[in-house]
């Protein structure tokens, strides 16, 4: 018997992985796409969503410039 796995649980877990991938942030140099390696400078973050400082770590949600993928980083100040 064949098992199929949903095309909509294999992008869930696509995305849940992705966004697992968290990568550093600095308001400098940028940050690092943790899927292809390349750099998003500031000004080409590619930033889809940016949360509310929260105390001293900040969230934002990225979409890669150089590959498309989607990932998360964090600031620290
Ligand atoms: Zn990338």
């Amino acid at each position: 018997m064949e098992t199929r796995i949903p095309i909509d649980v294999v992008r869930e877990i696509v995305r849940r992985v992705q966004h697992a991938a968290v990568a550093d942030f600095s308001p400098r140099t940028g940050v690092v796409c943790p899927v292809c390696g390349g750099r998003l400078t500031p000004g080409r973050l590619g930033v889809t969503k940016s949360l509310p400082w929260c105390g001293r770590v900040r969230e934002r949600y990225h979409r890669c410039g150089h590959c498309g993928a989607r990932f998360k980083s964090v600031e620290e100040g």
